[in-house]
């Protein structure tokens, strides 16, 4: 095993990056792009076999299909109705989506089609209750600077959000219809050779560029980007679903590493004498031969009335476990091909004697398919007629691994890897929407959003950061969070220091976040509302934390559960008196003994009953003006 030298091996990446509009109602009807997990609606579909209007077979829905599924969808007439369902054509085109779409493409300098055609994707998940999502082609071209380099942008498109994914199992999956249909621009750059952390920084830049135009939805999901990555030799990988700007990083590095790795893999294969793997020959049924295997899986498979194929790989033995990079084996990649068709995984020649499988079985399985000890094979166990299915894919990616990368589609995992999705869609996946007439997009108009183009993100982040006088650090953490509009709004008036907001906004309530509590508990409003409640002195600012960790840890329902629970209201002077008063009392030894000094352990005394109900300062102040008023008296009355 080696380091990689990712500067050498031709990596190539290509961004599109899914941004969600804020365009305050659906892209085709005017239902509220609100998340909710409340539902009222529910209905059921039989994924059905698709053939696309040109007439030609999907591969990709072809082999969706295969898995005969039920799709339940579920959703509430707030952020739903007949459109989202499919019960209704779609409504006239979101002006305001529109009008962004264009602002957006002038800022790239992209060049806008006079007229943008509705058009229909083939989507075959159940992803979209139409089968199909609606799309514009808007336009072409354009280019962005970044850190001096300029990036080309290839297209601009306008799009419906799908539904979003609830729960996924062997014959339903489940869909909400919130999501569905919210407007998406979809910008898709031309592919850079670079580093990992550089096209995070081409994300990042876009990212910013779109929220300068405080015309997008902020927050995590609001912009997901899929990454198109090659080495040189290799076929394209696309891999979808990445939320977070370090995630990207991520995943292009382990993709960089995964695709070099596999090319190493083929290398060595063509060194070696393999041959193509013939069906008759090289597959065989083993299943007596396990009969009394001491495998938990086996036995389990058996008992469920599987069966046990094994299918030979000449030349194969110590290929399916060879390692170039940590992590990186063949044989990895088999058992993430056999999970898409529902399996639990392989057995390889490279793993075994193991997990209960033992030299008996395998000298069996070498007799039956006549294997030398060069020779590798892989077990599969499960229904007779999903193996058929199966064997084909694993004897074509054991073929494929001699050529090294195949083109397909995966899926980014939290952690920045990578795992396989499915193959590569075809072609032949659009068809015009004959439901709404094309777009016609005037000269004025045009005009118009060029002079809505935003001033670049570092003007407006400068704006900002002269506005509310935050300091930079600040500006640049509030412009990237999902909580500028609401930062502004708390500081209209600028009764609270706008710094200390973006500090709560952007630090205690991410560290919270970083403890794994949700902040999708705490609602605008009710943030909106404890700032409030702090302007009028009526709660402390030392209570913020305590009340945003109650609510987003579940323990509490709403802020006002929290204040009540924890009494953080705050107390009246006569009353603080009083107990500040009783602590002095209590303590003249201390005071006696330290002076002044004693203010620090009588603080530490006083926060223990008056945290979060008294500003600490405040506090502070009210305790050291008591303990010299103390002092002095004892020493008049010497
Ligand atoms: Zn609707």
């Amino acid at each position: 095993m080696s380091e990689i030298q990712i500067d050498k091996i031709g990596l190539r990446v290509g961004l599109e990056i899914h941004q969600q509009l804020a365009t305050g109602t659906k892209l085709f009807c005017k239902c509220l792009p609100i998340e909710s997990e409340e539902y009222s609606i529910g209905f059921a579909r039989k994924l059905r076999i698709a053939r696309s209007e040109l007439g030609e077979f999907d591969p990709s829905a072809v082999f969706e299909s295969g898995k005969e599924k039920t799709i339940v969808y579920y959703g509430n007439p707030e952020c739903s109705c007949l459109v989202e369902q499919d019960e209704e054509p779609p409504h006239e085109l979101n002006p305001s989506a529109k009008e962004t779409v264009l602002i957006i493409a002038s800022a790239l300098k992209s060049n806008v089609f006079n007229e943008i055609y509705v058009m229909r994707k083939l989507v075959i998940d159940g992803s979209n209750t139409s089968g199909f999502q609606r799309t514009m082609l808007v336009a072409l071209g354009g280019n962005l600077e970044v850190d001096g380099k300029n990036v080309g942008i290839q297209s601009i498109c306008l799009e419906e959000d799908a539904a979003k994914l609830l729960r996924d199992s062997a014959d339903t999956r489940e869909y909400s219809l919130d999501r569905l249909g919210i407007p998406l621009v979809e910008i898709a750059l031309e592919p850079v050779s670079g580093k990992p952390e550089d096209v995070k920084k081409i994300a990042l830049t876009i990212g910013r560029l779109l929220r300068a135009t405080k015309r997008v939805q902020r927050g995590l999901g609001t912009i997901r980007q899929d990454v198109n990555v090659s080495i040189d030799g290799g076929g394209i990988v696309e891999v979808k679903g990445v939320q977070k700007l370090d995630q990207l990083e991520k995943v292009i590095a382990y993709e960089a590493k995964r695709q070099h790795g596999l090319k190493i893999i083929s290398e060595k294969l063509n060194k070696i004498e393999t041959e193509r793997i013939a069906r008759e020959r090289d597959v065989k049924d083993v299943t007596d031969a396990f009969k009394s295997c001491k495998s938990k899986t086996i036995q389990k498979a058996l008992g469920e009335g599987s069966v046990i194929k094994v299918i030979k790989a000449k030349g194969f033995a110590g290929m399916f476990g060879f390692e170039p990079y940590p992590g990186i084996r063949l044989g990895k990649q088999l058992g993430e091909l056999v999970r898409f068709y529902g399996l639990g995984g392989v057995f390889h020649s490279d793993e075994l004697p193991n997990y209960g499988i033992e030299d008996q079985e395998i000298q069996q399985v070498r007799k039956i398919l006549d294997m030398q000890q060069t020779d590798g094979f892989v077990i599969l166990a499960g229904n007779e007629k999903r193996l058929e299915v199966v064997i084909e894919a694993i004897m074509k990616r054991i073929e494929d691994a001699k050529l090294g990368v195949p083109a397909e589609t995966r899926v980014a995992t939290a952690t920045g890897e990578t795992v396989y999705l499915r193959p590569r869609p075809g072609a032949s996946r659009m068809y015009p929407e004959t439901d709404i007439l094309p777009v016609i997009v005037s000269t004025n108009e045009l005009e118009k959003a060029a002079m809505k183009v935003p001033k670049s993100w570092e003007e407006t982040l400068l704006s900002l950061q002269k506005q509310y006088e935050l300091n930079p650090q600040l500006a640049l953490q509030v412009f990237d969070s999902e909580y500028l509009d609401l930062f502004e709004t708390i500081c209209k008036d600028k009764r609270i220091s706008p710094n200390f907001v973006a500090s709560i906004l952007c630090g205690t309530i991410t560290n919270l976040e970083r403890r794994r509590m949700d902040a999708k508990l705490l609602k605008s409003p009710e943030i909106v509302e404890v700032f409030n409640l702090l302007a009028e002195g009526k709660i402390a600012k030392e209570s913020l934390e305590i009340i945003f960790e109650g609510v987003m840890s579940g323990k509490s329902k709403s802020i006002f559960d929290v204040i009540k629970e924890h009494t953080l209201g705050t107390l009246d002077e006569k009353e603080l008196n009083k107990q500040l008063d009783e602590l002095i009392e209590s303590n003249t030894k201390i005071i006696e003994e330290q002076g002044t000094r004693s203010i620090s352990p009588l603080m530490g005394l006083a926060m223990k009953t008056l945290r979060g109900k008294v500003d600490g300062q405040k506090l502070n102040q009210l305790l050291e003006n008591k303990i010299k008023s103390k002092i002095d008296n004892k020493s008049k009355g010497n």
